[in-house]
Parts: C-alpha cells; structure tokens; sequence
C-alpha cells in the first residue's frame, strides 16, 4: 500500500509524544535497517511481521556513516503503509546541512513524522574538528527549523561513555531539550533503579520531558559481549547469573532473556513509566513473546 493509499484508508500518523501521553502504556518495537542491498527484503519481511504485532510505534535506526541511510526511510514509509506509526533515527556527526536537508525532505515525503535526533559515533578515521555538527542538539535545533516533525533524542541513565559525570551529561540532555528536544529514550539498561535514580536527576535538575525506557531481551551470550564491549552497561548479578547457567544453551538463554526483560518491562509499568521501548533487533519471535507475556498489562 503506498502513501496516498494509506491516508485514503485514513490511517494516521501520531506523533510520539501524543501516544506516550494517550494514558494508555506504550510499548515499541524497533528494527535496523540491512547494510548491504540483497538484506533489504528478509528485513523488510521482519519488520513487516513486527508491525503486524499493532505495536505502539516502530523505530527504524540510522547508519552512522549513512551507508544505509535510503533504507531508513524507505523501511518507515513501509511501517506507515502497514498502520504502524514509524519513528525514523538519523545522525549528524558526519553529515552535511544539504545531506540533513536532503533527509528531512525524504522523511517528509514518505509520511514520517516522528525523528529520533542523534549525533552517532564518528566513523574510522573521521576527523571531529571538521564536523558540521557537534552534538544531537545542534541537530534538533536543524530540524525544528525545518519544521514538522515530532523531535526525540536519546538519553543514558548510566552516563554517556564519553561524558565525564553523569551531572555533565544532564547538563547536555538540557541543552538538547531547550534545542526542541521533545521526548527522550533511554539507552538499554538491565536494573529498574538505575532507571529511576535516573528520572529523579532529570525532576531534580527540571528536565520535564516524557522519557521512554529502553529495553534490550538479551537472547544469547554472545549479545551480552557486544553490549557491554558498545554501552558499558552495569548488569546486575541476577543477570549474570542467568549468563552463566544458560549463555551456552540457546533455547534456555532465549526464553530466560526474554522472561528478565518481561519482568523489567511489568515493573516499569508498575512503577509508573508509561513508555517502553524493546530493542527487538529485527527478531519478530522475541518481539512476539514480549508482547504476548504483556497481553493483559497492555490491554
Ligand atoms: P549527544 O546528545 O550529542 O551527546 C553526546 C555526548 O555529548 C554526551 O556525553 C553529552 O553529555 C554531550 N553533550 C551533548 N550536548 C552537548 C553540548 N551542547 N555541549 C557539550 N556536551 C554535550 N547511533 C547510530 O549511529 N544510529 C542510530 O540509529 C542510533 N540510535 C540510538 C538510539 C538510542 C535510544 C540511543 C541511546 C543511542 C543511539 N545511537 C545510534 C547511538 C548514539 O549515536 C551514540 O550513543 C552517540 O555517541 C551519541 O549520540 P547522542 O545523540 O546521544 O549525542
């Protein structure tokens, strides 16, 4: 279904903050988009089957060095034409103005109104020093010019890597917020309290915002290395444990992974968070299982 069929069949396009603000608990999914052209259908095809979940929204990410950008857009205006209200990432750290140009305006014509504003990491060898951006709020503020869109950015209860103290990386949430920034999500992390020691700085230091959780279902061993060797994530002793008796017994790590992210996810809403993001990793079987173990929670 294109576009201008879509909107014939009146499906709309929210914005983010009106879903997390509906009242009603939301829960996203999010997929990445393949790097190389011959991928491009098999995550299609998950994605697909993901949205067909009827999740809240769906997050698409961005490659950094914009090697796989096209596929970003085109993977939400798919998300759209299915009824899923998509959310499209993009990076600027090694990006032009035109090129930022460029994508809004692809974004605009496949119907995107959601963007998840980051600066990304530097590819190999890029020199910082000629970066037309430096930070995600310089980003934001690109965009809000360009007008139109619902404007997140992303956010680390544990401290960006980069950041000195987690003091100064609020500091920089503030900027990023008085830039435009209208919602945040959190980058994964695997203990409640982080989160909510988190949410207290950001009352505390009048960061107002409404902050989705991010939660990541570790399925494999092999995941847990990459994770912390790219976030530095805390992981709590219960977790590790989890690790140890099943990281070497595929089925077992699946389904305890996804059981600790399902209890996560029942004491977020609990607690009072209205908003959680699962990092389902182009797996519609994990995204499937989450929500199945939320049905009457989410109801
Ligand atoms: P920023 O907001 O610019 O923050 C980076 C650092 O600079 C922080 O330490 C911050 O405290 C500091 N800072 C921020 N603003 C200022 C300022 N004005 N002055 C001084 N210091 C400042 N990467 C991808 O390549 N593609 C993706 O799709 C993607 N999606 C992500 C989604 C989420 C939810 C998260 C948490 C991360 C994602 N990333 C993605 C990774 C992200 O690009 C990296 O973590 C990157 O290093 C920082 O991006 P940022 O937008 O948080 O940067």
């Amino acid at each position: 279904m294109n576009l201008m069929r879509a909107c014939a069949k009146g499906i709309k396009n929210m914005k983010i903050t009106d879903i997390i603000n509906s009242g009603r608990p939301s829960l996203s999914f999010e997929v990445f988009p393949p790097k190389t052209s011959d991928k491009f259908d098999s995550v299609l095809a998950a994605a697909s089957e993901i949205a067909r979940l009827s999740p809240s929204y769906m997050s698409v990410t961005y490659g950094a060095g914009g090697g796989t950008s096209q596929y970003t857009a085109e993977i939400c205006r798919a998300l759209f034409s299915q009824g899923v209200t998509p959310l499209a990432h993009l990076t600027c750290l090694s990006s032009t103005r035109e090129r930022i140009g460029a994508e809004l305006n692809a974004l605009r014509e496949r119907g995107v109104e959601n963007i998840l504003a980051l600066r990304g990491d530097a590819p190999e060898g890029f020199d910082r020093s000629t970066a037309h951006y430096k930070h995600a709020s310089e980003l934001v503020e690109e965009i809000r010019r360009f007008g139109g869109f619902c404007i997140g950015g992303a956010c680390y209860p544990e401290g960006h890597p980069e950041s000195e103290s987690l003091a100064r990386d609020i500091e920089g949430l503030r900027k990023k917020v008085e830039a435009g920034c209208e919602f945040l999500t959190t980058q994964m992390f695997f203990d409640n309290n982080i989160l909510y020691n988190f949410l207290y700085r950001l009352y505390r230091a009048g960061i107002q915002v409404p902050v989705v959780a991010g939660i990541m279902p570790v399925t494999s061993a092999a995941q847990i290395k990459r994770l912390i060797a790219i976030s530095g994530n805390a992981l709590p002793q219960r977790f590790l444990r989890i690790v140890d008796r099943y990281g070497d017994k595929p089925d077992a790590m699946k389904q305890a992974g996804i059981a600790f992210a399902t209890e996560q996810i029942v004491d977020l809403f609990a607690n009072g968070i209205s908003a959680v993001h699962v990092y389902s990793m182009n797996r519609p079987d994990v995204a499937a299982a989450i929500q199945r173990n939320l049905s009457e929670i989410l109801r």
